[in-house]
């Protein structure tokens, strides 16, 4: 194993603002290690919506900071009081306390995973996030049956592709809109049973909608579009149906009158995020390990990845934001 190095490089956000504040810098001090933690040497950093959210400053943190919640890599150093890791192990985590954007990341272990053969560190960088949100919203949010109608929004995107790979293996219908005939195209590969233009005018999308499901509407709604999307949630949505809104990609929504939950339908209103499912560090070993078994499986396959240089991270967060990428995208770590 390699010395571990005083100074790395890193995209470092000294004010918030549009991409161009992702500044590489390569004299970023390498993180010490407090009491249960590992460091790891990233390889492949997921890239996310959040990312984008606090580089903004839509969601608010200390600067200067380092954005990125997840990564695959190796154990570079392991402080003396963590048991289950050792350096030169191939881990993935998921860390909301951010700081991935980089070539090293001091992590809590509870906030780790050892990669089995076969789950390359590529492959946990484009999975663990957006997977573990798909998993825990059709268990937790709105638990999934065969029986459903379910609508996923922006169905050829991160968590979309995912939701779509899994609703499908429980064997309920899925609605998947999306913005372009390719992106269409890739929300039906995904397993989306009907899709929608996301571009149509929303009276055009709730009466396609209805007209699909019979008049019934959808008995599930995951929607990670927001304020663009969400008064169409409440239109196409069942009797008794859960509405899950889990994103800002177009703006938060605004704040909702209960009595629109009423209207002779008795809705469920939910706004999830991941890392309060995860909390308990069981919680985050049950999900991560079934997330696993559903890769092995092939029920997730992670078909369609863009892969950046970290250095170039701007050009990742323009094709998220400017509705041009499809899937997951990563940032390659220069080693
Ligand atoms: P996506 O890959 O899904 O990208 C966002 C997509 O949203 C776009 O490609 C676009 O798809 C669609 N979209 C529709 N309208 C707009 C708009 N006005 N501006 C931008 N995009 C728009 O991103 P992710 O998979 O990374 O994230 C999806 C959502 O899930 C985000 O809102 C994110 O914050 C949320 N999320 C929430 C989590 C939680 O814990 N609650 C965890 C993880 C993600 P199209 O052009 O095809 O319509």
């Amino acid at each position: 194993m390699a010395s571990v190095p005083k100074a790395m490089g890193g995209i470092l956000i000294e004010k918030t603002g549009d991409s161009s504040v992702l500044q590489w810098k390569t004299d970023i001090p390498v993180p010490e290690l407090a009491d249960g933690q590992i460091l790891v040497k990233n390889e492949w950093v997921g890239v996310n919506y959040i990312d984008t959210y606090f580089r903004a400053g839509l969601y608010k943190a200390p600067l200067p900071m380092i954005t990125g919640a997840e990564a695959g890599g190796i154990v570079a150093a392991v402080h003396e009081s963590v048991c289950g890791f050792k350096p030169g192990d191939r881990v993935g985590y998921l860390d909301p306390a951010r700081g991935a954007y980089a070539q090293y990341k001091a992590v809590a272990a509870s906030k780790a995973i050892t990669l089995p053969e076969g789950v390359t560190t590529h492959t946990a960088a484009a999975s663990l996030l957006q997977g573990l949100t798909a998993l825990t919203l059709i268990r937790e949010a709105h638990h999934v049956k065969p029986t459903d109608w379910i609508l996923v929004t922006a169905a050829a995107g991160g968590v979309g592709s995912i939701l779509c790979e899994m609703i499908s293996s429980v064997g309920a219908k899925i609605i998947g809109t999306a913005g372009t005939p390719e992106k269409m195209e890739q929300a039906r590969k995904n397993g989306a049973n009907y899709v929608i233009s996301s571009r149509d005018p929303p009276e055009k999308i709730v009466s396609e909608i209805m007209k699909i499901t019979g008049g019934h509407g959808c008995d599930g709604i995951f929607d990670g579009v927001g304020k663009a999307t969400f008064d169409i949630d409440i239109e196409v949505a069942a009797r008794k149906a859960t509405v899950c809104t889990y994103g800002n990609a177009s703006g938060l929504v605004p704040p909702v009158d209960v009595m629109r939950l009423a209207g002779g339908k008795n809705l469920k209103l939910c706004r999830p995020t991941l890392f309060a499912y995860l909390a308990e560090p069981e919680e985050f070993e049950q999900y991560s390990t079934e997330l696993i078994d559903m890769l092995k499986k092939g029920i997730v396959k992670l078909a369609n990845t863009t892969d950046y240089k970290l250095e170039d991270a701007k050009s990742a967060h323009d094709d998220l934001e400017g509705r041009k990428s499809t899937g997951k995208l990563l940032l390659q770590v220069p080693q």
